[in-house]
C-alpha cells in the first residue's frame, strides 16, 4: 500500500522461496539484491526473477502480474508461478520503470510475449494520461503462435495506434523475423522505421537487434533507445 510506481512498466524482483516454503526476509546488504541473494546458503537461497507490475490496486495492496509459461526448460520463475497457490508467500524487490514519455512525434515499441504486459501497461497509461499520443505509436509484437497474446489484443489496439503488426515466429526465429519485417518496412518508407524514440524489450537478441537498427541504420541517438534484455534464449537470466 505504500508503493509508489515510478512509471507504467515498473518491474520488480520476485524472490521465490525454495520448495514452496515460506518467504523470510533477509539482509539486503545495501541495494545489490543479486549479491545479497548469493550470500544466502544454497539450500535456503530464494529464486530471483524479474516481472512487470501489470496492475496495481493500491487500496487493496494488490498487484497483478502476467507471466509467460515456457515449458521447455522452465526456470525458477515459471516453475514457482505454475505451482503457486493462494496463501503462498514471496518477496518483492522494488525496482523502477523503463519507458519514458518523450514529447516527440513517433515512438516505436517492439515486444515479445514477456514484454507485452509492460507494453499494455504503457498503452493503458497513455490512454489515461496522454490520449492524443496514441495515434503516433507504432507497435511491433512477435509471438509464437496464437495463445501467447491474449485474445482481442490486436482488435483492441489496432484502430487506436499509428500501426500495429503482430508477427508469428518461434523464439529462435523472432530476431530474424522482426529484422526482415523492418527491412521491408524501411524500403517502403513506413513511419515505424523513422522513430523519434524506441522501446524494445524481450529476448536479448531481439531487443539488441532493434537497438542496432535504430542507432546504426535509422540514425537515432542512443539516448532515445530503451532496450532491455528480459530473457536469454537457452540460458537463465538471473
Ligand atoms: C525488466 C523485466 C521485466 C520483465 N517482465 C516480465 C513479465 O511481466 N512477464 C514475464 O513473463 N516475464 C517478464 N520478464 C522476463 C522474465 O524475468 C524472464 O523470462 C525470466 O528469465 C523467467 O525466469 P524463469 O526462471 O522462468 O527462466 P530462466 O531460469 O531465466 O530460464 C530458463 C530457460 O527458460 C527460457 N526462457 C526464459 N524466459 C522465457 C520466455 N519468456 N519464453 C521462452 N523461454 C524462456 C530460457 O531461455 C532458459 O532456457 C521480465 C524481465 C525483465 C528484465
Amino acid at each position: 500500500r505504500e508503493l509508489t510506481l515510478t512509471g507504467p512498466d515498473e518491474f520488480f524482483g520476485l524472490l521465490m522461496p525454495r520448495d514452496r516454503g515460506d518467504f523470510t526476509t533477509f539482509d539486503t546488504a545495501g541495494s545489490n539484491i543479486r549479491a545479497a541473494v548469493a550470500e544466502i546458503d544454497e539450500y535456503e537461497r530464494p529464486g530471483l526473477r524479474w516481472y512487470t507490475v501489470r496492475h496495481f490496486r493500491q487500496d487493496a495492496g494488490e498487484i497483478d502480474v502476467d507471466v509467460v509459461m515456457h515449458d521447455d526448460h522452465p526456470g525458477p520463475g515459471a516453475t514457482w508461478v505454475a505451482a503457486a497457490q493462494p496463501g503462498d508467500t514471496a518477496g518483492i524487490w522494488l525496482s523502477n520503470a523503463i519507458w519514458t514519455r518523450h514529447n516527440d512525434e513517433r515512438p516505436l515499441f517492439v515486444a515479445d510475449p514477456s514484454a507485452v504486459p509492460a507494453l499494455r501497461a504503457v498503452l493503458e497509461f497513455t490512454v489515461d494520461h496522454h490520449p492524443d499520443d496514441l495515434a503516433s505509436y507504432h507497435l511491433v509484437i512477435v509471438t509464437d503462435g496464437g495463445n501467447e497474446l491474449e485474445a482481442g489484443f490486436a482488435e483492441q489496439w489496432a484502430d487506436k495506434v499509428g500501426s500495429l503488426i503482430v508477427l508469428d515466429a518461434t523464439p529462435e526465429q523472432a530476431t530474424e523475423t522482426v529484422r526482415a519485417h523492418f527491412t521491408k518496412a524501411a524500403a517502403a518508407g513506413h513511419p515505424s522505421t523513422q522513430p523519434s524514440y524506441v522501446w524494445a524489450s524481450g529476448e536479448v537478441g531481439l531487443s539488441k537487434m532493434v537497438r542496432g537498427l535504430a542507432v546504426d541504420e535509422w540514425g537515432l541517438d542512443s539516448a532515445l533507445v530503451n532496450w532491455i534484455a528480459y530473457w536469454i534464449e537457452g540460458r537463465p537470466r538471473p
